[in-house]
């Protein structure tokens, strides 16, 4: 774990209730894809934040926020906001988690609900740059269409790679919707008959996190094969 000063050098919105958060180390930054940081509000209040980005040496990326406005990361946003704004910089514990990227030869299958996208997308980017292809399916699931704030960058991933597949899942689709519906984790129990050869890594709100455990171990899934940080909170 590192311990840094940060400056904010950007908030800017990817939906109404969704922002992207651009932060400048002071000391350089290693981490694993798929960790998380710690936005420190006061020394004892210490929010946990996946880190959208690849580690670079220079700017970290966040994406903070939930399909409707709530305590955790409004509180969260109105503190890096105002650090912004004065020009202050903001205190970060970066490189946590148990939850990152493993070595593996497995196929590999990526659960976001909502804002645990962000941690999706770090892991995606890591195996797009891997030379061994593994066949990998990205499911993110969101209440409303106008939540998936990239999926139009997933979807030319997904036409230009064959290995890579993206199936967004609306739980509360309009007409305009033409793809699928319902539930992120019951698409993916719907489209494998086993999850038995998948590494699965997972991030949403808890309950859907509990869920997905559940399902998916009685899906075939094997525990030691599925990664996610809210398992320790649940
Ligand atoms: C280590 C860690 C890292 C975190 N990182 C971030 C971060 O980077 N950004 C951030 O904003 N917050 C983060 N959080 C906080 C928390 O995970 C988010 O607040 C949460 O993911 C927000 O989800 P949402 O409201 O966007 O999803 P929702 O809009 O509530 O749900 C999205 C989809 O998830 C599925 N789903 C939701 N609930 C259920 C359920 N009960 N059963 C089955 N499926 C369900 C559905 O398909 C739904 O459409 C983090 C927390 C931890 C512990």
């Amino acid at each position: 774990m590192i311990q840094t000063q940060c400056t904010v050098d950007a908030i800017t919105p990817l939906t109404p209730f969704v922002q992207q958060v651009l932060l400048s180390p002071l000391q350089a930054v290693d981490f694993l894809p798929g960790q998380y940081l710690q936005l420190c509000l006061t020394e004892h209040d210490k929010r946990p934040f996946s880190l959208a980005c690849l580690p670079n040496g220079k700017q970290l990326e966040l994406h903070i926020g939930a399909s409707k406005a709530d305590e955790y990361s409004s509180q969260a946003l109105n503190y890096l906001q105002q650090q912004l704004h004065t020009n202050q910089p903001v205190m970060v514990e970066a490189g946590l988690g148990q939850a990152h990227l493993r070595p593996s030869d497995n196929p590999v299958l990526l659960l976001a609900g909502g804002t645990g996208f962000s941690y999706v997308y770090s892991i995606a980017k890591a195996l797009q740059l891997q030379p061994q292809k593994r066949p990998v399916f990205l499911y993110w699931g969101v209440q409303q269409q106008s939540s998936l704030y990239l999926l139009e960058e997933l979807q030319q991933w997904a036409n230009s790679h064959n290995s890579f597949r993206f199936i967004p899942v609306v739980q509360q689709a309009d007409n305009q919707w033409q793809g699928r519906t319902g539930l992120v984790h019951e698409a993916v129990l719907n489209d494998f008959i086993s999850l038995d050869a998948y590494d699965i890594y997972i991030a949403g709100p808890f309950p859907m996190v509990g869920v997905v455990r559940d399902a998916f171990l009685k899906q075939g899934a094997h525990r030691e094969q599925m990664f996610a940080d809210a398992f320790a909170y649940i």
